[in-house]
């Protein structure tokens, strides 16, 4: 039975506030923003206002849906602020990857860049930017103190954005990875088998049954039925008869994504002053044993 529901708007903002910036100079954030879609709309207003929480400025770019890619690199290529990110996604004629590298690596906020890519591959945790879904998973797992060392932890899709930088990380955890996607044949018995299931398909009611006891975490974004109503992967309502730790969508892991933004920003902003940035504290020593 269900024991707990987790609340990502109360841990994300206890941590927005311990990022509170209070030096005069402050850390600016500079967003690009493609077109006009509602949802890209709405999370770049949240960013900006995680930015007002914790006091540091914020600037946003609007390009029209039919920008060019060289206008947009050129524009990119020219902005003075500490963390730059471009909002996903892009419309179909631009190439994503192509515009996230125009992003000075050291500035890229939302840690997508393959340079870090790569330095998440080697250092894992121990980099002071993380991609920021991944980062919010990995950061609710600590919030229970939940060990992973040696558990069966199932990741429902492969994206750049999510599924990859996330198994990579959960292996340098010592976890037990097994990555699911569009092709995997039975993924309701790699569901079932999981001690933990993360779920970032944005496939509504794709998990259905899991181990009693299991944790499950939410990662997936669909329109629900209703207009306007966001769900997420997991079928709750069956779900949480089974699991033992549920976080909902919304007002789970997206308010914990956001703050994870925030800290990247801070910490690039700190690794630029000199002062030391915020890793992770309960990494072990054997963290980077393999
Ligand atoms: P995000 O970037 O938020 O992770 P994407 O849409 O880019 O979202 O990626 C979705 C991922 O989920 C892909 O790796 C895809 O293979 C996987 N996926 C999508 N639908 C299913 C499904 N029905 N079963 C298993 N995996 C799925």
């Amino acid at each position: 039975k269900l024991k707990m529901i987790f609340n990502g708007n109360q841990l994300a903002n206890s941590i927005l506030q311990t990022l509170r910036v209070t030096s005069k100079i402050k850390p600016k954030l500079g967003i690009c923003l493609v077109g006009d879609s509602p949802a890209s709309k709405s999370y770049v207003n949240r960013k900006l206002k995680a930015c007002q929480e914790i006091n540091v400025d914020a600037e946003v770019f609007n390009f029209s849906e039919n920008v060019e890619q060289d206008q947009l690199i050129k524009h990119i290529q020219q902005m003075n602020h500490d963390g730059i990110l471009v909002q996903l996604p892009l419309p179909l004629h631009l190439n994503k990857l192509d515009i996230i590298h125009s992003i000075p690596y050291e500035k890229d906020v939302d840690c997508l860049h393959m340079h870090n890519l790569q330095r998440i591959l080697v250092y894992g945790e121990l980099c002071e930017m993380l991609p920021c879904t991944p980062a919010a998973v990995l950061q609710i797992l600590d919030y229970y103190d939940v060990n992973v060392i040696g558990k069966k932890v199932t990741v429902i899709g492969r994206s750049f954005l999510v599924g990859l930088p996330l198994s990579l990380l959960l292996q340098k955890r010592n976890a037990t990875v097994t990555v699911c996607h569009r092709e995997t044949l039975n993924l309701d018995q790699h569901i079932m088998n999981a001690d933990i299931v993360i779920s970032a398909a944005g496939h509504p009611k794709l998990v259905r049954n899991v181990k009693q006891g299991a944790i499950v975490i939410d990662v997936g974004i669909s329109q629900g039925e209703k207009k306007g109503r966001i769900v997420g992967d997991v079928d709750i309502d069956v779900v949480k008869n089974q699991a033992s730790l549920i976080t909902p969508v919304p007002g789970g892991v997206g308010p914990m994504t956001v703050c994870m933004l925030m800290r990247n920003l801070c910490n690039i902003w700190k690794k630029k002053q000199g002062q030391p940035v915020y890793i992770n504290p309960k990494l072990s020593d054997a963290y980077l044993n393999d």
